[in-house]
Formats: C-alpha cells, sequence, structure tokens
C-alpha cells in the first residue's frame, strides 16, 4: 500500500479534477488507476496508488439523481409519445425499458465516480482510514 503524505500540499499526489473522476472512472487520488471493477462496482483498492476505495460511501446518491433525471425526462418522452403518436401500449412496454436501462448506468456511473471523487477530496482521512 501507499501512503497518500497527508501532508498540507496533499502528498505526492498532484490534485485530480473531478471532471476526470467522474467522465473517465478514474481513481481519486492518483487519476490513472480504473475506479470501477465492472459496470457500477467500485474496486477495493485502486492498482496504481494503492488507494483503499472500500471506504468511500456514496450511497443511494446516484441513484436518486438517475431516478430524478431520467424520470423527468422519460416520462416527458412517455407522454409526448403517447400524445403525438398514439401508439398501442405494447411500444411503452417495449420501448422505454431498453431506454431508460442504459441511460440509468450511464448516469449512475459518472455520479457515482464524481461523489467517491467528493468524498475523497472533503474527507480524505475518513476514506483512508475506512471508518
Ligand atoms: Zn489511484
Amino acid at each position: 500500500m501507499v501512503a497518500d503524505g497527508g501532508s498540507a500540499s496533499g502528498g505526492p499526489w498532484p490534485p485530480v479534477s473531478i471532471w476526470r473522476v467522474a467522465l473517465a472512472g478514474r481513481c481519486p487520488r492518483c487519476g490513472r488507476g480504473p475506479l470501477f471493477d465492472g459496470l457500477l462496482s467500485v474496486r477495493p483498492s485502486c492498482p496504481v496508488c494503492g488507494l483503499d476505495l472500500k471506504a468511500h460511501d456514496a450511497g443511494d446518491g446516484p441513484a436518486v439523481l438517475a431516478i430524478f433525471l431520467l424520470g423527468a425526462l422519460l416520462v416527458g418522452g412517455a407522454m409526448w409519445l403517447e400524445f403525438t403518436r398514439e401508439p398501442p401500449l405494447w411500444v411503452h412496454a417495449v420501448l422505454w425499458p431498453v431506454v431508460s436501462l442504459p441511460l440509468a448506468i450511464a448516469v449512475m456511473r459518472p455520479a457515482k465516480a464524481a461523489l467517491v471523487g467528493l468524498q475523497y477530496r472533503h474527507r480524505r482521512d475518513e476514506m483512508q482510514s475506512g471508518r
């Protein structure tokens, strides 16, 4: 395990943009190691710098963001489709799950990475001690 240093200057690791963490799914400390192990699972630790990522606590934040954002978009889309095209009910039943699942993952992945990055930035001690 590599020590962070924990000094006021941030140790040997230069600050990593939260946008890089969120959009590229990179480690919040080194910015190089992959954050995810699979689709939405955060790795136990960074393979590059060794940051313990088990202590992250993104909680339900990414899911809530996806629910609010996609709920508004998809309900609006469903209403627009219904009122302009009047398709049979099975079209809604087939279309919206196919549209919503990839969009939910596309929203939740960067949201989860951003929350892990923000937690590292603002609660670094908790994350490094595993509390
Ligand atoms: Zn790292």
